[in-house]
């Protein structure tokens, strides 16, 4: 039996939501929410009514103990985040590893995330690919953008509008302005919008463009040398 699932919900467009992913929620003992009043708008929405109790960074440690001897006695619990998949850049891990680690079981069901389409819509490599979420803002950010120097592999950031001109010009130095990257804005909204170009065509269009909403910023790996001639014959 199942203690634990992870339900995805919508990054922006509520049809995104899976039957199967209602199904779950509508059967759960409790709905675990990151923010209540967020999630219970879209339960509302979809006409699910089910006990919701907080769930989010803050209280992790605390909460989590509690959840687990819970479910120890056999409640059923689904996790949801504000939006996309619990765990990915939001709260769940540390709940998932203990849940574990007390010999339950956990499911996360597949469903909406912002990086995968932001990663295909790119149109750069995505046979091989590394999720960085967000850079650090302040302490260690410099260190990890120097450890992603060799990286051949195309990354992925996720990254909020005021600071993405910032991101993109450290990247244009630290990488070379010519560096291909691809910035998604607004996945699944009606103002969804998908810029590709290198790291400098990218600073020039924002620089006349506003710049609102939330953002996936994709960067092409450090080109292969080897690979280049191949593909070249
Ligand atoms: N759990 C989420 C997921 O599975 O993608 C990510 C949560 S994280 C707190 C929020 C970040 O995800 C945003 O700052 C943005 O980088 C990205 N994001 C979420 N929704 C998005 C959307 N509709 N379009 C572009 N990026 C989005």
């Amino acid at each position: 039996p199942i203690s634990l699932f992870l339900v995805p919900t919508p990054i922006g467009n509520l049809k995104d939501i899976t039957l199967r992913a209602i199904e779950v929620l509508k059967s759960a003992d409790v709905i675990l929410a990151e923010d209540t009043r967020t999630s219970g708008m879209l339960l509302k929405h979809l006409e699910i009514s089910r006990p919701l109790q907080s769930y989010h960074i803050f209280n992790e440690h605390k909460a989590v103990q509690k959840l687990v001897d819970r479910m120890k006695k056999g409640e059923v619990f689904a996790l949801v985040s504000d939006a996309g998949t619990p765990a990915i850049s939001d709260p769940g891990f540390l709940l998932v590893r203990e849940v574990l680690a007390a010999g339950l079981e956990v499911q996360c069901l597949p469903g909406p995330t912002a990086f995968v389409p932001a990663l295909v819509n790119s149109g750069l490599p995505n046979d091989r690919f590394v999720f960085e979420g967000f850079l650090p803002h302040k302490k260690g950010r410099k260190t990890r953008i120097d450890s992603l120097l060799e990286e051949s592999r195309t990354m992925i950031f996720y990254e909020s509008p005021h600071r993405l001109m910032k991101t993109l010009e450290q990247f244009a130095e630290a990488f070379g302005p010519d560096r291909q990257a691809c910035v998604s804005r607004e996945l699944t909204k009606l103002h969804e919008e998908n810029v590709r170009g290198t790291l400098e065509e990218l600073i020039d269009y924002y620089q006349n463009n506003t710049l609102k909403g939330e953002i996936v910023l994709i960067l092409a790996g450090r080109p292969e040398k080897i690979k280049e001639k191949k593909y070249q014959d």
